[in-house]
């Protein structure tokens, strides 16, 4: 592995913080960055003013390695971009508000039905790192609250409703900004479902606030529901190999969950084999699963980060058979309402009338 020079120095960019500050949550969370004349002063390089929400947790912006560098990857996953700008892609492409389905003449708000037997629940529109290629930028215009009571007990009523329902994921936003009370309840509730029988997390936090899980109020109420499928988002190598992350899912994974990996394919954070298989290593390195590369959804102002859908094809090629498949991500493009569609590499032909298969070098094996 290729040896990178140190990260920013933590002492430097927050000289008041202590370790003791660094290490704890609350601190993290109350001191995120959320204004750019806050970056201005961290960063060398020339924040643009532009008119979104920003917020950026300390530990998050300590990951970057160069303050002067616009394109180093954290960065551009956490700085305001000129080009958020530009015209073009939708505000909802996953068309998430219109499959939002209706009980007693209500609007079952923030639960997506899109496939027969698992629903989403957007639980909540806070997130403590407001990442510049998200997919639901649109809840940042509407004051990023929580689900009320009423709300969640609809969503809980049409689950219970509905027994074709075994799969629940709890996302957002980033579930894990809900009080750690009503977090319980939600996964009380389900659990006395008897028809759900499995319940996922979608979560960031171990990638942009780490530090959560060293706390054990929320590591046992993971372990009071065991087991839950905790999905983390980590987009870049960097956002891994870190002793915060590793002693934070140690403890996730001691407390019974299953953690699996979602990234994003991001232009200029991740798009090439070599950054997505050294992703790929720090995650198995740390018993992370590998679950799904997701094309970048044409969400407006993110332009800047599409890729073409044969970049991701020719990433897991070059995965695939080089590396250990445990680490290799279906690479899947969410198409704008109609759920996820896996996009291969193809490893068949045909050759004088006879099929084909190709191994991972491209040697034929004549069926
Ligand atoms: C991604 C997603 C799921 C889960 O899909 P899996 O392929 O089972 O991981 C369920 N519902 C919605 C609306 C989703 O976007
Ligand atoms: S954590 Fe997820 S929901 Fe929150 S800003 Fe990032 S991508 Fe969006």
């Amino acid at each position: 592995m290729k040896s990178e020079p140190p990260l920013v120095d933590k002492h430097s960019l927050f000289p008041t913080a202590t370790d003791e500050d660094w290490d704890n949550w609350k601190w993290q969370f109350a001191n995120r960055i959320k204004t750019t004349e806050q970056l201005r002063q961290l960063l060398s390089f020339d924040v643009p003013e532009v008119d979104t929400p920003l917020a950026i947790t300390p530990y998050y912006l300590s990951l970057m390695r160069d303050p002067s560098d616009p394109l180093d990857p954290i960065s551009l996953q956490c700085v305001p971009d000129q080009r958020e700008s530009v015209v073009g892609g939708y505000s909802d492409p996953l068309h998430e508000e219109e499959q939002m389905p209706v009980i007693d003449g209500q609007k079952v708000y923030g639960l997506v039905h899109r496939y027969p037997d698992r629903v989403l629940l957007i639980t909540t529109d806070i997130c403590p790192v407001l990442c510049r290629h998200c997919t639901r930028r649109r809840e940042w215009y509407k004051g990023m609250q929580p689900r009320t009571p009423a709300q969640m007990q609809l969503m809980l009523k049409y689950i219970r409703k509905n027994p074709q329902i075994r799969d629940v994921i709890i996302s957002g936003g980033d579930p894990l900004t809900l009080p750690l009370r009503t977090l319980d309840y939600l996964l009380t509730e389900l659990r006395s479902i008897e028809h759900v029988e499995m319940i996922r997390i979608g979560t960031r936090y171990p990638a942009v606030l780490p530090q959560r899980f060293f706390e054990q109020d929320i590591l046992d109420v993971l372990s009071k529901h065991a087991p839950i499928w905790l999905n983390t988002h980590f987009n870049h190598v960097r956002e891994v190999r870190t002793p915060e992350v590793k002693r934070a899912v140690s403890n996730i994974i001691r407390s019974g969950c299953v953690v699996s990996n979602q990234a994003v394919l991001l232009k200029g954070v991740n798009d090439s084999v070599e950054a997505m298989t050294d992703l790929s290593h720090a995650l198995l390195k740390n018993g992370i699963r590998f679950y799904y590369l997701f094309q970048a959804d044409k969400v407006e102002g993110t332009h800047h980060f599409w890729t073409d859908v044969d970049k991701g094809k020719e990433i897991v090629k070059g995965m695939r058979g080089f590396t250990s498949g445990l680490g290799i991500p279906q690479f899947v493009v969410d198409a704008e309402g109609l759920g996820k569609i896996p996009v291969n590499p193809n490893y068949e032909g045909e050759d004088d009338g006879h099929r084909i298969l190709r191994n991972y070098q491209g040697k034929p094996y004549y069926l």
